[in-house]
C-alpha cells in the first residue's frame, strides 16, 4: 500500500468501508442507529423542528391525495374481508379441527406445513404467503381430483397455534411426544 499517495489511501478506505457495509449490513445498521440516537439526544431542537416539518408534509400529502387514500382503504377492507373468507373456507376443507389435539375453535386453527418446509419454500424464492397456498388448497379441493387432494393433504394439515408453533420451535408438539412415550411403554 503506497501510503505516500493520499488519494490512493482514501480510495482504498472508501472501498474497504463499502465492502464492510455490504458484508455486515446488520452491524452497520446497528451502528448507524446508535449514531442517530446519540445525535438526537444532543440536538433536541433539531429533532423538534424536523418532526414538525415531517408532520406538516404528511398532512399536506394526505390532503392532496385524499381520493387515492380513500380507494386504498376501501380496497384494503375488501381485501382483508376476502382473505378472512378464504381462510374460513380452507379451515372447513381441511377438516375443521386441529389434527394433533382436536381443537375446534376456528380462530385457533392454522394451516400447518407438515414437513415444516415453509422457510425452504420462501428461501427458494417460490411464491409464498398465506394467500398463495390457501388458494392452492382451495383449487385442489374444487377440482375434485383425488390425486391432487391427496398430495395437498400430504403437504398441509390443520393445526392449532399451540401445536403448530411448538412443532416449529421444538420440532415436535408435546402431544406427539406424549404419544411416543405411551407407545414405548
Ligand atoms: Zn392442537
Ligand atoms: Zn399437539
Amino acid at each position: 500500500m503506497p501510503w505516500k499517495d493520499i488519494e490512493k489511501v482514501r480510495r482504498y478506505n472508501r472501498e474497504y468501508m463499502r465492502r464492510v457495509r455490504k458484508e455486515h449490513p446488520i452491524r452497520m445498521r446497528r451502528k448507524n442507529r446508535e449514531r442517530l440516537r446519540k445525535f438526537r439526544k444532543e440536538h433536541p431542537e433539531w429533532v423538534k423542528k424536523m418532526n414538525e416539518r415531517f408532520a406538516g408534509q404528511q398532512k399536506a400529502w394526505k390532503q392532496k391525495n385524499a381520493s387515492k387514500l380513500r380507494t386504498y382503504y376501501r380496497n384494503y377492507e375488501r381485501r382483508s374481508g376476502r382473505k378472512a373468507n378464504l381462510t374460513n373456507e380452507v379451515r372447513k376443507l381441511l377438516g375443521g379441527k386441529c389434527e394433533c389435539c382436536g381443537e375446534r375453535e376456528p380462530e385457533f386453527l392454522t394451516v400447518d406445513h407438515i414437513k415444516s418446509d415453509r422457510a425452504k419454500i420462501v428461501k427458494r424464492g417460490i411464491k409464498h404467503g398465506n394467500w398463495h397456498y390457501y388458494t392452492e388448497i382451495k383449487r385442489a379441493f374444487e377440482s375434485k381430483d383425488m390425486k391432487k387432494v391427496a398430495s395437498i393433504k400430504k403437504k398441509y394439515r390443520l393445526a392449532c397455534y399451540n401445536c403448530n408453533l411448538s412443532r416449529r420451535v421444538n420440532g415436535k408438539c408435546p402431544h406427539e411426544r406424549a404419544k411416543e412415550f405411551k407407545a414405548l411403554k
